[in-house]
């Protein structure tokens, strides 16, 4: 999905040093973005929109990119001085994210040849510093790339940036279907919908459970014969459980409520959904499979009514599009105390993305002791092991706070008496800080997951989303991490969110 979009390359500079100049911009400008899009790095295709000379021009280009669909973001960079007063009016009109690339064309410095006229051209040594000034002084959100257009590692830092621009275009027009509420009297994924919409673009709707009962009654038996033959090549099953009359009825359910959710979904042209154990009237079991299933094509999932959670998984999908090993919703389930390796068994009562199996899932059908209903399908494994990023977003009451915590998976072991998927992490810097701070910042026991993606993107996202953000990793000290959310605390008093 990153082929519909493009992202806009913009040249500074300015007309007082004359025509040839001009030209050789144009020129050193066009080699440079053609580069970055032969890199073989960069998942969004640049775009040069030519250089920008003047304040009309500047503002022009902005209100262009703003209009342009296939537009996901900017990126500037300021070959000579580009005096920054002239991009005041521009930034000021730019809504779609920032991106700064401190670079220069010329790799080093030709010692033996360079003269003024050299000089007058190559300024972006103190060109991108003007500029930089203008932004900081506008408290204008952007990512800042520093390093030569050539490197793999300036390349790396603009691809992520470009996966998260994508993702944030995606989310504009993301809608959430909840069918049913929050889990009654839950705190932490409850939180303020309207804000959402203005802060992070997102729109949740209610459904009631009964469209869903309705969809099911257009489920074909041919539809659930072709289903159940998919399930029987993707998962591992028991041989005789091909032969059990319950197994088989209750998978054959389980088909039929997820074709029926994923065309309901499709109707809708929803992105993500929340579902309820307490609300399922009209549906034969809590659909555990449709959502570990959905989730692998990348709708955003989130349980008991966690509608946040629920984006946010679709938005670490989208922007881990191609990378290989997986994302998925997941709760802090149950402790497992052992000295350094003290660590959480990440799991739910069923829905765990199968995109982070370590080995090939096994479909088995078991009750599930809470609902009330039918003994639900469900897909058991264990994750990969690996490093990886849990993050969530808490609505604070006054703003929405981003958690992000580096964790390590460590090989889990098979749950017998239990047969949910799960995960088993160490979280950064160890257990008792990295739980600690995540307790402390009032994060979520729901969180959505990744092993592709790092900090760096969640930064990124929190950055253009212009929301709070706090990193638990390897560098995280309790103390030091109390005194951020107090600074942080008077910093969104002050600021305002
Ligand atoms: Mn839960």
């Amino acid at each position: 999905m990153f082929k519909e979009y493009e992202v806009w390359f913009v040249t500074g500079a300015q007309l007082l040093y004359g025509g040839d100049a001009v030209k050789a911009v144009d020129a050193h400008s066009n080699e440079m973005v053609e580069g970055l899009n032969r890199s073989g790095r960069l998942p969004v295709k640049v775009v040069y929109k030519g250089t920008v000379n003047s304040s009309k021009e500047v503002t022009a280009t902005f209100k262009a990119a703003n209009s342009d669909g296939k537009c996901i973001g900017v990126i500037t960079w300021m070959h000579t001085f580009s005096p920054a007063k002239m991009w005041i009016h521009g930034l000021q009109e730019l809504r779609k994210p920032l991106c700064h690339f401190h670079t220069q064309f010329n790799k080093e410095i030709p010692w033996e040849t360079m003269d003024m006229d050299f000089m007058n051209l190559n300024q972006s040594a103190h060109g991108d510093r003007e500029f930089g000034h203008i932004v900081a002084r506008m408290h204008k959100p952007r990512k800042l790339v520093v390093g030569h257009w050539q490197d793999a590692a300036a390349q790396d830092r603009i691809a992520v940036w470009m996966r998260v621009a994508a993702a944030w275009a995606d989310a504009q027009d993301m809608l959430i279907i909840r069918f049913g509420d929050q889990m009654n009297n839950v705190a932490v994924t409850d939180g303020d919908k309207v804000d959402a919409e203005i802060k992070l673009g997102y729109h949740v709707d209610y459904c009631p459970i009964a469209i869903l009962a309705a969809y099911q009654n257009d489920v074909t038996e041919a539809d659930i014969d072709r289903l159940v033959e998919t399930y029987g090549k993707e998962y591992a099953v028991a041989p005789d459980d091909w032969k059990n009359a319950h197994f088989v009825g209750q998978v054959r359910n389980a088909a039929r409520t997820e074709i029926a959710l994923r065309r309901l979904l499709n109707d809708k042209g929803a992105k993500a959904f929340t579902t309820n154990f307490d609300d399922l009237e009209g549906i034969d079991q809590l659909p555990g499979l449709a959502s570990q299933r959905l989730m692998a094509e990348g709708y955003g999932f989130g349980a008991e009514g966690d509608w946040k959670t629920a984006a946010l998984y679709r938005t670490m999908w989208f922007m881990g599009q191609g990378l290989p090993n997986g994302c998925s919703f997941l709760e802090d389930y149950t402790l497992n105390f052992d000295g350094e390796k003290s660590a959480i068994l990440q799991a739910h009562m069923l829905e765990v993305c199968p995109l982070i199996a370590a080995q090939q899932p096994r479909l088995e059908v078991h009750p599930l002791g809470i609902g009330g209903k039918n003994d639900p399908a469900r897909l058991v494994f264990t994750s990969k092991e690996g490093e990886g990023v849990a993050a969530t977003i808490v609505d604070v009451g006054d703003r929405f706070r981003m958690i992000v915590n580096k964790v390590d998976c460590i090989k889990s072991k098979s749950l017998p008496k239990l047969p949910v998927a799960s995960a088993l992490w160490i979280p950064r810097p160890n257990f008792e800080v990295g739980a600690g701070a995540w307790i402390l910042a009032g994060g979520t026991h729901h969180s959505s997951f990744s092993y592709d993606l790092t900090t760096e993107y969640l930064e990124d996202y929190a950055e253009i989303a212009g929301i709070e953000l706090l990193v638990i990793d390897e560098d995280t000290t309790l103390s030091g991490f109390k005194k951020e959310l107090r600074t942080n605390d008077v910093y969104y008093k002050i600021m305002g969110n």
